[in-house]
């Protein structure tokens, strides 16, 4: 399988996150990559490309271009202010009873475009952005232009992203671009399966209103887990979009057996829409010792899940979301990979 990766996203660092009662170093970091990428290539994973370079149209498509333009200002602006160093994040929110446009400062920019204080930005954040979904266009091309299956090794992640803010460590929604681009390139119909152990809630908002982009998310329900409001079972689109939004909501704690029974409602749905393409939001944070996580997913469950995903033949791409449990991440993914792959 060819993997899509490049270094630009490593001056995406430094910055930190609030931990509930505590400041702490960003569990999404560089060094994530470092472990995925080793663990692929040991596991005979060693075919990997550089992305090209794309403009943002596609990128338009699913976000407010005002939004996109945002995330790449947002740094200078603060510059401005702070001078280099630090990190840019939110002070308030754009909450009930408040406006909703953002005006020339910096900071109701961050209040109306980022929902949490996991989105920090520092000089390098842009780029990382930016080669982030480039990474998720190239896969797109390979798989139009023939391949079976790819793997975008995006970082930072997208799957918390909506059309107009960013949160939960993603910026711009790499798997809807991806959609998005197959849909622009003749994929009748998309779907996108969120393994990831936090809900999508950036995809589902992006495609709630849509029939042809296909939405199954696995993860922790909003009792228990990030992001709190959304995720619930009763989520199932609007519109045109009404029944192709698929929430699978389990309990924290949930293990490997109770979690294949929702991959395969998810699978059993996906293949009744007959996609030309799936994508993979591809998330290890289900994994037992997650620091972000709360599932108890095991390293050899990842090849099954491999495999499961590999029964429907389709054409596929995954495309890299979480996973923080740095001496398993690698291991993790690559299971994935090794599974969908034999
Ligand atoms: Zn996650």
């Amino acid at each position: 399988m060819k993997l899509i990766y490049s270094d630009d996203h490593r001056d995406h660092t430094g910055a930190k996150e609030m931990r509930y009662d505590q400041m702490i170093p960003m569990s999404e970091s560089p060094e994530r990559m470092n472990m995925i990428m080793t663990a692929l290539a040991e596991a005979g994973f060693t075919d990997v490309i550089p992305p090209a370079t794309y403009g943002l149209d596609v990128a338009h498509q699913v976000h407010d271009p005002a939004f996109v333009s945002f995330l790449e200002r947002c740094y200078p602006l603060w510059e401005d202010e702070f001078g280099t160093g630090g990190f840019a994040t939110a002070y308030t929110f754009g909450m009930r009873g408040m406006d909703q446009v953002p005006n020339a400062s910096v900071h109701s920019m961050l209040s109306c475009y980022t929902f949490d204080v996991c989105v920090p930005f520092v000089k390098g954040t842009w780029q990382a952005i930016r080669s982030a979904k480039d990474i998720a266009l190239t896969g797109v091309d390979l798989i139009q232009d023939g391949e079976q299956a790819v793997f975008s090794i995006c970082r930072p992640p997208g799957h918390h992203a909506s059309q107009d803010m960013a949160g939960g460590y993603c910026y711009l929604n790499n798997a809807a671009i991806a959609a998005q681009a197959h849909r622009n390139k003749g994929a009748k119909r998309v779907a996108i399966l969120d393994i990831d152990y936090h809900h999508g809630n950036g995809t589902q908002a992006i495609f709630y209103d849509r029939a042809d982009v296909f939405f199954a998310s696995l993860h922790c329900r909003p009792e228990d887990e990030y992001p709190f409001l959304m995720g619930y079972d009763t989520e199932t689109g609007f519109g045109p979009g009404k029944g192709y939004n698929l929430n699978l909501p389990m309990p924290r704690g949930t293990d490997f057996r109770a979690w294949s029974k929702a991959l395969e409602i998810a699978l059993h749905r996906t293949r009744n829409y007959a996609p030309d393409v799936l994508v993979v939001s591809l998330g290890v944070d289900s994994f037992a010792g997650d620091p972000v996580g709360g599932f108890e997913l095991h390293s050899p469950d990842y090849i099954e899940i491999g495999r499961q995903i590999r029964a429907l033949d389709l054409s596929t791409q995954f495309i890299m979301e979480g996973g923080y449990a740095m001496e398993a991440l690698g291991t993790n993914v690559a299971n994935v990979i090794k599974g969908y792959s034999h």
